[in-house]
Formats: structure tokens, sequence, C-alpha cells
């Protein structure tokens, strides 16, 4: 997994400044679309908020035609994991929605996603959605210089761990993010700590832990696109931005100045 002579890039503050306007968008965009989450709304509905934001704000969004995807946004509903395309399909109370939204300015990247509740939801979905969040925080706690990079999987993973029988999804995975999205190196949601490259200032990675109430196993629909859990059962995905500085983690994609 962690090929030698692929490198992972290093921004100076000043790209990380840019970063962090990309992530601003990204972070004004999920707000917009959270606030319009309620039943009766369908997802091709909060794709065109979220276009219209990112637009106003003097970005692109980052998924527009990426490999040939259809939309702004991705809309991953119940046991849609992620990449869920948006439609015609309508939002009903208990379910869980996961929206994922990329933005570009001056060609750098912000990369977020969060998972919402459509009004009144079961105990265990809500508790799924933390849990998930939860173990994005503890993984975005360990983008600090002088860590490995498996650090990020292995408090993932154990926040899930601790918290019940969850299924991570292992086939998906967090990465570097800058001037492209999707860059080196790929970061899993578990491992063993104290491997893999050393982390250091001027690095960007994306850690967005996607959670399964059931099994981890997953499979891709027709479209080609959205990825849903085999048993049918629900899932959930959290997703920051975060750079590695000489004070320690800074959340891009956060509305909230966060520097943990
Ligand atoms: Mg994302
Ligand atoms: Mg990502």
């Amino acid at each position: 997994m962690f090929r030698k002579r692929e490198s992972i890039e290093i921004k100076s503050p000043p790209q990380i400044a840019m970063m962090r306007q990309a992530g601003l968008v990204v972070a004004t965009t999920l707000q917009i679309v959270a606030d319009a989450i309620r039943p009766g709304v369908c997802t091709k509905e909060l794709d065109a908020l979220a276009h219209e934001n990112i637009l106003r704000m003097g970005a692109s969004p980052s998924f527009l035609g990426y490999h040939g995807f259809p939309a702004v946004i991705c809309t991953s509903v119940n046991d849609e994991v992620v990449h869920g395309i948006p439609g015609p399909r309508m939002l009903h109370e208990g379910d869980l929605i996961s929206v994922d939204c990329g933005a570009i300015v001056e060609g750098w990247h912000g990369d977020a996603a969060m998972s919402v509740l459509v009004g009144d939801v079961a105990p265990e979905v809500a508790e799924l959605s933390r849990v998930t969040e939860a173990s994005m925080w503890a993984g975005l706690a360990q983008a600090r210089a002088g860590g490995r990079l498996s650090d990020i999987g292995h408090a993932v993973e154990g926040v899930i761990n601790e918290a019940g029988d969850y299924g991570i999804v292992e086939e998906y995975v967090g990465h570097g993010i800058g001037t492209s999205m999707h860059m080196h190196p790929p970061v899993p949601n578990y491992g063993k700590a104290g491997q893999g490259p050393h982390l250091k200032v001027g690095m960007a990675l994306a850690i967005e832990p996607m959670v399964c109430l059931g099994s981890s196993e997953v499979g891709v629909l027709s479209d080609g696109w959205t990825v849903v859990t085999s048993d049918k059962r629900y899932a959930a995905h959290w997703e920051h931005t975060v750079a590695i500085t000489e004070d320690g983690p800074w959340v891009l994609t956060s509305l909230d100045e966060i520097r943990l």
C-alpha cells in the first residue's frame, strides 16, 4: 500500500491558505445543504443548491465531470455508502443521507462529507452517524508532524470498535489532497499504528470513515457509481480535509476555525 517512490505533495503556508479558501466553500455549501434537508426534499434539489453556492463563491465543483460523475455533490441515502447520484429520490422521515462535496479555488481542492438525519430516525441510526463522526475526529487529531500515516486509521478504527459491532468499509479510503482531489497517499480507516510514511508539515489529507450498521461488505449499483452495503443496512460517511501545520492539525473544511 505504501509505495516508497510515490511522494506526498508538500504545500507552503500560502498554498495551505488557498486550500482553506476551498475548504470554506465546501463547508458553506454543506451547511446550506444540511439546512435544506427535510422529508419531502429530493436529492437533485440539494445538488442544485450546492452548485449555486459553489459558483456564487467563485469556486468550481470538484466532482462534476470527475471520471464522468454527473453532479456536484454525492448524495447517499440509507444503505448507500458513498458516490450516490442526486436525482428524483425524495427523502423520508427516518432516512440517513450522506452528502459529499468538493470544490476548487485557484487550483486547490477541498473535500468533506457529512451524514444528516432526516427527521426522527431510529436511535441505532443516530448512533451510527455519531460514532462515524467521532472516529473521523480521532483520525484528524493524528494528522500531526512526527506521527506516521497509519496512526490515523488506527485511531479511527479504535473509536469505531470501542463503540460497538460496526462494519468498517475497506474498499474505499481517505486520500492525500491538494492540486488534485485524490492524491497519494491512501488513508485507510483501519490498521496498526506506527506504519507508513512519516507525517510532515505541509501535507494535507482527506480523512473519511465509512461505517456500516451491519457487514462491511459493499457493492456498486448498475449506475456504475453508487456504493451500497450488501446486507442493505444503513451506512454513514463523515469527512474533513486537514492540513498538517507547525501548530498541529488544521481542519480546512470546517466553518469554524478548528486547530486540533
Ligand atoms: Mg469527499
Ligand atoms: Mg474524499
